[in-house]
């Protein structure tokens, strides 16, 4: 199995399969030398950490490869990574954490279009939502997933999978919640998602629908890289790591069929 590499608080994985996981708010390293933020907001996301690591061990016991992984160890408190740089951090000796951070999402973008000319970028999150559905957020927000068909297809264009219906005959409403969206494959895992078949938009209005990084990293600015935010919740996902097993193993089996349906790559070859 591939090693990570860590350099200023941020841990790598070079990667050998066109897909990118980061997982920017599940470190609690605390450097004194950096003050901490005073505006913003300062959430751990609880163990995210530690669910990409069984995520990145299961893609190796599932398929015998890894995915690029860029993993923060810092604390939000000091850097939040998945904010544009002036909201990001308040003391300059935090740059260069940030700037690793991102130029390595950048370097295995580069790698992915060279080596395999298409790609998916994924950014792990932890919500605390009451309801405890997984979201999956490619920057619509709910009120939109709410529309009908007919009118919520013409919302491709503002989305981080902008360009994912290009390598398939999967349509963008296929991809963004039908019988082989990523919702819809966790929710036949048994984990209910949010949008999917099953629940095309949350009822409650909890929501999140994708930020800085998934609009940064995903195709909404084109390219052919697409991107989506996934907020896991804590109860029986994130608290133990019984479950982040379980849980990683069924996500891993998700990506598989996903990777096959949208982008014709067998990660089992
Ligand atoms: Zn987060």
């Amino acid at each position: 199995m591939i090693q990570p590499i860590i350099k200023n608080h941020i841990r790598y994985y070079e990667g050998n399969i066109p897909l990118i996981l980061t997982a920017p708010h599940g470190g609690e390293v605390s450097p004194d030398n950096i003050d901490d933020r005073t505006h913003g907001v300062f959430d751990l996301d609880d163990y995210t950490l530690e669910l990409t690591e069984e995520i990145i061990h299961e893609f190796y016991l599932q398929t015998g490869k890894t995915p690029y992984v860029i993993v923060g160890e810092i604390s939000r408190t000091k850097v939040d990574l998945n904010r544009k740089r002036d909201l990001a951090y308040e003391d300059e000796r935090a740059k260069v954490v940030y700037d690793e951070f991102h130029h390595l999402i950048q370097k295995s973008e580069k790698e992915i279009n060279t080596k395999f000319s298409k790609g998916l970028y994924i950014d792990i999150h932890g919500q605390s939502h009451p309801k405890g559905y997984t979201e999956f957020g490619y920057l619509l927000y709910n009120d939109m997933l709410k529309l009908a068909d007919e009118h919520l297809t013409y919302h491709q264009d503002q989305t981080s999978i902008r360009t994912l219906s290009n390598f398939s005959n999967e349509s963008f409403l296929d991809q963004l919640k039908g019988a082989y969206s990523l919702g819809t494959l966790m929710c036949n895992e048994g984990y209910d998602s949010i949008p999917s078949t099953k629940i095309p938009y949350a009822t409650d209005g909890n929501y999140f629908e994708g930020a800085y990084d998934t609009i940064r990293y995903g195709s909404l600015q084109g390219g052919n890289i697409s991107g989506i935010q996934i907020e896991f919740p804590y109860t029986d996902i994130r608290d133990t790591k019984e479950h982040r097993q379980k849980c990683a193993k069924a996500f891993v089996k998700s990506m598989i069929k996903f990777m096959r349906v949208h982008f014709d790559v067998d990660l089992e070859e």
